[in-house]
């Protein structure tokens, strides 16, 4: 059985409106070269605060730009009282270090989630603004009724935006968890022995049926393209036919994340 995400996106875009009715929430997006898939991911983040009466203001800079000038940049908008939160696009061009950048965000102002301060909150486990694919995908198993406490979790890809944080808070949820990468020995060992596997690897219909058992919960948060810019998952099609539920892509994890930026948005300027 497929499950999706757009009524979950839907609940959550109606829950902002009526949060920035009487208010003005400010998100800055700064977006660096002309990465196409880039550009998309923000017109739909754009997208979503036009339908949620959130002000978005997106700063294109140049590939070529220095990283002087993106810092002094992300400066003016920690500094900008009318900036409620900032997102750093990735991927940057090459010569700038994305962390660098990302750390010099002010971290009451990180709407992903994801600078030092935030993760480090997460690992402690206090309150505070959590990444936000990691979100999608706990929000999404739980409006499901999936229970996650004392689930054995599989995670594929252990990247600081996905796997590392989700692995925190799949174990603050009281799942088992075992995070999988590039030098894990029996990739295929450790999917089968998941009750709830998530493949966030990058790699299209990389996880194959074989890999899968019939009573596995499957959330796919893989995003990729093929030459004429169909979308895939990590998981084939197959895979998620034999799976007890996998999450569908396009529609699933992906349609949720950009609600959580702005979920994120609104705990920022509710803690300001
Ligand atoms: P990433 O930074 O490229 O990390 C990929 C991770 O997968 C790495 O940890 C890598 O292991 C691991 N990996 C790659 N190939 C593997 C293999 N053959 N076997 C085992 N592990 C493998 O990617 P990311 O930014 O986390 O994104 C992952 C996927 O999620 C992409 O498809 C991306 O588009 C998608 N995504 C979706 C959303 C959403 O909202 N749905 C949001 C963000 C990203 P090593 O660490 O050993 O290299």
């Amino acid at each position: 059985m497929l499950i999706y995400g757009r009524d979950i996106r839907e609940q959550m875009k109606a829950d902002i409106r009526h949060f920035s009715a009487d208010k003005t929430l400010t998100m800055a997006i700064v977006i660096i070269g002309d990465d196409q898939p880039s550009h998309t991911y923000v017109k739909g983040i754009v997208k979503f605060a036009e339908e949620t009466g959130v002000k978005v203001r997106v700063i294109h800079l140049s590939a070529r730009e220095e990283e002087n000038t993106v810092l002094r940049t992300i400066t003016e908008l920690n500094e900008n009282p009318e900036i409620n939160g900032i997102m750093l696009q990735k991927p940057v061009p090459q010569h700038l270090d994305a962390n660098k950048i990302t750390n010099a965000i002010a971290y009451n102002k990180d709407v992903e989630g994801i600078h030092n301060f935030n993760l480090g909150k997460l690992i402690s486990r206090q309150e505070g603004v959590k990444p936000s694919t990691p979100k999608a995908i706990i929000r999404l198993l739980k409006e499901h009724d999936i229970e996650i406490e004392g689930k054995k979790v599989t995670i594929v890809g252990r990247s600081t935006i996905v796997g590392n944080p989700l692995a925190v808070m799949m174990t603050t949820e009281n799942a088992t968890v075992t995070l999988c990468h590039t030098r894990t020995k029996d990739l295929k060992k450790e999917i089968l022995n998941a009750d709830i596997l998530v493949a966030a690897l990058g790699k299209k219909n990389f996880i194959t049926a074989e890999m899968v058992r019939e009573d596995t919960i499957i959330i796919d948060a893989g995003i990729n393209f093929d030459e004429n810019g169909k979308m895939f998952g990590d998981v084939d099609e197959a895979a998620k036919e034999k799976a007890a539920i996998a999450s569908a892509v396009p529609g699933g994890v992906g349609v949720i994340t950009v609600a959580e930026l702005f979920d994120n948005l609104k705990e920022i300027y509710k803690n300001k």
